[in-house]
């Protein structure tokens, strides 16, 4: 029986999701040896990539180590800085801030989460410092410190995790010099067609515009808005979620760096969206996405520019989108990855996540070249439920708002929601419980400090923290809350750590 693996693998399309897909596949297949496949990535200088993408979650950091690769090169490399979290501002309403981080708010206190007993004692207690005086990432994030988690027994000094900011494309370049190292093939060239088997519909090969033709067993559509595989060639659906997520347009501009450098990512509420600002070494990124139904494109980059807090460095770059994701972005032996399979915006900085995810799940479930179809099934299952749960998760933040001061936020009032998330908001609204629904996505914690942060008070607690005394846990808490003050005050500020750890020879 001839031998069934995959011989070749084409990736269509050379921005991060490209090099973030053909980076793992290389070092697999190096380290297969004999029996390794072929990788190549094909890449179009006429029409570049998207270039923003700048804030990461915490699992960024497994990817890479997963490739080996150091976080102190990479921050060097990348021109990077560490993300504890995202400040919002002026989202529950006009003046108000509150602060998403990364970790919990501490051990659990008989067997239930910290927050809970903050609850209760905040209807009983006149004065309580807010719940995120628990939190060791936020209270970091005041100060403009870092430094990484230490190991061992869970304490002040390891309630937290971090990610990364960086130049999308510094990162994009550093992958491709590693996949090429591990014998990734990289070839330059505008595709303008597919072909397609006659037999089955399967893809075969893509055409060059010089006429080169392509051939591949398993072809990974990184594309970008373009999809031109999984939408053009196999004409996968897109479902279009623009009434949940009105956003559809962003400006975006570098700004000069400013100090302190802020271990965060900073998003602000506007009237018709909302703005990032992501600090780098070399620069600060900034970006205003907001629904153009509501503001014309002079007006969102005036926006822009007014609440920028350095000079810009450029004019203001504009970008359209629409929000979605392909029903199946797995077809035959057409695989998407990046934006290719959909974009849910990013307020959460959850793209680059949701390519690392699909990455893993293509490794996970990797074929043969008879395509089992139960593969591509479960493909799609596990991306489906990511898709929705974080879909729901941004949604939260435009229809918890209290804001009505604009067209936009008086749409989102009004705006049916999908019923798991009204599930997940009544039952934090009624019981103080949160529903954690994909087991891969945003833990309680995430789900708390939004209710809580946009101003959702629940009506009850969990009643099991009814039995403790009252005064000994304000004793714990006051212990714990100058316990994560004095360690995070003891920590280097986060330039200073970039200065000494990643840039120091
Ligand atoms: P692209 O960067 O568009 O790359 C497409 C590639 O396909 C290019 O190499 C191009 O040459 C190639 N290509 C296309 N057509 C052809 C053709 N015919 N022939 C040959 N080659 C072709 N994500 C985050 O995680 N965090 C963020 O903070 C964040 N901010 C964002 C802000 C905005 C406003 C937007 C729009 C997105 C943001 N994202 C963010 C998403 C992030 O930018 C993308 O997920 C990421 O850049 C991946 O893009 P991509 O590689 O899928 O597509």
């Amino acid at each position: 029986m001839s031998d069934p693996s995959i011989r070749k693998i084409v990736i269509v399309g050379g921005g991060t999701a490209g090099w973030m897909t053909a980076a793992p596949l290389a070092q697999r297949f190096q380290q297969a040896g004999p029996h390794g496949c072929e990788v190549v990535l094909v890449e179009s200088p006429d029409i570049g990539t998207i270039g923003v993408g700048e804030a990461t979650l915490p699992p960024i950091r497994a990817y890479n180590r997963t490739l080996g690769l150091d976080g102190a090169d990479f921050v060097r490399r990348t021109q990077g800085s560490f993300k504890l979290g995202i400040e919002f501002r002026d989202w529950g309403r006009v003046g108000h801030r509150f602060f998403h981080g990364f970790g919990d708010f501490g051990p659990a206190i008989e067997n239930r989460s910290p927050w809970q007993h903050w609850l209760r004692l905040s209807r009983i207690v006149d004065g309580l410092p807010g719940y995120e005086d628990w939190s060791t990432s936020t209270v970091m994030a005041r100060g403009h410190r870092f430094t990484p988690p230490v190991e061992g027994p869970p304490s002040a000094a390891n309630a937290y995790s971090f990610a990364y900011h960086f130049d999308a494309g510094l990162y994009a370049a550093y992958l491709r010099e590693y996949a090429l190292a591990r014998g990734a093939q990289r070839v330059e060239g505008l595709i303008v067609d597919v072909e397609l088997r006659p037999e089955d519909g399967f893809v075969s090969a893509i055409r060059l515009a010089d006429g080169r033709r392509i051939d591949g067993d398993l072809f990974i559509d990184c594309s970008g808005f373009r999809a031109l595989l999984i939408g053009g060639a196999m004409q996968s659906p897109f479902e279009d979620w623009s009434a949940l997520l009105p956003c559809n347009s962003a400006q975006a501009v570098p700004s000069a760096r400013v100090e302190p450098l802020t271990p965060y990512t900073t998003s602000t509420a506007k009237a018709a969206g909302w703005q990032w600002r992501i600090p780098l070494q070399h620069r600060t990124g900034n970006g205003h996405v907001y629904c153009s139904h509501f503001i014309s494109d002079d007006e969102a980059a005036a926006t822009l520019l007014a609440g920028l807090d350095s000079p810009a460095l450029d004019t203001p770059r504009q970008l359209r989108f629409t929000t979605g994701r392909r029903k199946a972005g797995w077809v035959k032996n057409v695989v998407a990855i990046g934006l290719a399979g959909g974009f849910l915006e990013p307020l959460e900085s959850t793209s680059i996540q949701l390519i690392m995810d699909g990455v893993g799940r293509l490794l996970q479930f990797f074929p043969d070249r008879s395509f089992k179809p139960h593969l591509a099934a479960e493909f799609n299952r596990r991306m489906s439920v990511q898709y929705e749960s974080i879909r729901d998760f941004i949604v939260l933040h435009y229809k918890l708002t209290e804001r009505r001061d604009s067209e936009l936020w008086r749409y989102c009032a009004a705006m049916p929601i999908p019923d798991t998330l009204a599930h997940q908001i009544e039952l934090f609204r009624e019981a103080g419980r949160v529903a954690v629904l994909d087991p891969d996505g945003f833990a309680e914690p995430s789900w708390v400090s939004l209710f809580l942060g946009l101003g959702l008070v629940p009506e009850r607690y969990d009643p099991f923290v009814d039995h403790i005394d009252p005064e000994a846990l304000l004793q714990h808490f006051a212990r714990l809350r100058q316990a994560i003050a004095q360690t995070a005050a003891g920590m280097p500020r986060h330039a200073d750590y970039i200065r000494q750890h990643c840039l120091a020879p």
